[in-house]
């Protein structure tokens, strides 16, 4: 397949001009936004590729060996952080808040595992949804749906939904602004902490994508993933993610097939090189017993060597008598122990868990040790798209990790 990565800066306008436009042979792109103007896109995404990366080649190296080690059983992957970023919600406090919780969660499930634990915010960069609907209606008014800050407002009105391209700049400089305080907080502790997010809008992240002396890298982020509507097998985004040389991850979801899960492995890790790869499976409670055992035991017979990851968030999903988006904690740690139960069956590695939290004491998700009860959800919910985890709930699936792994049994890898 056509490595469209390559060719990043061959726009229409021929080779050396760096910009947004698609390499001519590009195949199509799910979700993308409907610019309305594409020359101030194009303006803004020639600017942004003359700009520094926002992290550094030998960095997002560094995360793959890590990955590496999870692959083989030898450490875990925290992955975590908001569902969508907001650009006003980057404050010291929402920041120290995430790194702080994530810290907190990574030294209960370390000291459970007797494993070190590999600490991936989803933050720096999270600021672009995939959405069911590309309008949405309210009170007989149709607008654009909210694709994220980096694309429009989420604000009910004509102008706000209106996407702009001076939002990818913006997300540039706010996503800098994050990284320089994440760096700082790390070297105090002296521990290590990446970032990732979804690579959605592939305009941003075509721009942000440096040929560096070891390679071809997406510089906005440590890892970038494929979300569970974006991976079609012929379509732009896994296109993309195979031609970087970043650790990369791909969603699943219930529908997935072994055999969809093996092109994607062809596709992504031709190699199979540990940790090049993880697979994020967000099956739901229900399914994730009858669904993932033959990905796993499929893709680990191809010869690769994944990290199998779980996210317990996307597959439980439902609206509550209120109308608000919730997540039941119950049901959440019943996807986990699925997840669990299948790679204990199947003797892989529980690689590590995908969650979306924040350190703040939110009423998005119902339950856990203090629960948060259907009355409570209007008094604190304040996610701009998917309910996350308050502190204190996220620190009871640490502790519950915590568990689960000092009682699993060693990989056979
Ligand atoms: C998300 O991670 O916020 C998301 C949209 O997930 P998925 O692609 O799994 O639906
Ligand atoms: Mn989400």
């Amino acid at each position: 397949m056509t490595n469209t990565v390559s060719t990043v800066g061959t726009g229409a306008d021929g080779p050396g001009q760096p910009g947004p436009a698609a390499p001519p042979d590009a195949p199509p792109a799910a979700q993308q936004p409907d610019w309305p103007d594409r020359a101030a896109l194009r303006a803004v995404a020639d600017e942004l590729a003359t700009l520094p990366g926002l992290v550094l080649a030998e960095e997002c190296d560094r995360l793959s060996d890590r990955l590496a080690a999870v692959a083989r059983g030898e450490a875990v992957l925290l992955q975590g952080g908001d569902c969508a970023e907001t650009f006003d919600g980057v404050t010291e406090e929402h920041v120290r808040g995430t790194f702080g919780t994530l810290g907190e969660m990574s030294a209960l499930i370390a000291e459970g595992a007797g494993l070190p634990v590999v600490q991936l915010g989803r933050i720096a960069g999270q600021y672009a949804k995939p959405r069911s609907s590309p309008l949405e209606t309210r009170d007989g008014q149709t607008l654009p749906a909210y694709r994220g800050d980096l694309v429009n407002g989420l604000a009910f009105t004509p102008e706000a939904r209106m996407p702009d391209p001076g939002r990818l700049q913006r997300g540039y400089r706010i996503s800098a602004t994050t990284l320089n305080l994440l760096r700082a907080l790390a070297a105090r502790r002296t521990t290590e902490f990446w970032t990732s997010h979804e690579a959605l809008v592939l305009e941003y992240e075509r721009a942000l994508t440096r040929d560096t002396p070891s390679g071809v890298y997406d510089l906005s982020a440590h890892l970038v993933w494929v979300g569970e509507r974006t991976r079609q097998l012929n379509g732009a985004h896994l296109d993309f993610v195979a031609g970087i040389r970043n650790p990369v991850a791909v969603k699943l979801g219930p529908t997935t097939t072994a055999d969809d899960a093996l092109a994607i492995v062809d596709q992504l890790d031709p190699d199979r090189t540990p940790g090049r790869l993880t697979f994020i499976s967000r099956m739901g409670a229900d399914a994730v017993r009858d669904a993932l055992p033959e990905l796993v035991s499929k893709v680990e017979a191809s010869g690769a060597q994944v990290v199998w990851m779980c996210d317990p968030m996307h597959g439980n999903t439902f609206v509550a008598p209120s109308g608000h988006k919730t997540r039941d904690f119950d049901r959440i740690m019943d996807e986990v122990r699925g997840f669990f139960e299948v790679h204990a069956d199947l003797g892989t590695h529980p690689g590590g868990i995908h969650a979306e939290l924040t350190g703040e004491p939110v009423t998005e998700c119902l339950g856990g040790t203090k629960p948060v009860t259907p009355e409570d959800l209007p008094s604190r919910y304040e996610t701009a798209c998917d309910p996350r985890l308050n502190r204190r709930q996220a620190l009871d699936l640490a502790r519950a990790l915590a568990d689960l792994y000092a009682h699993h049994p060693p990989s056979r890898r």
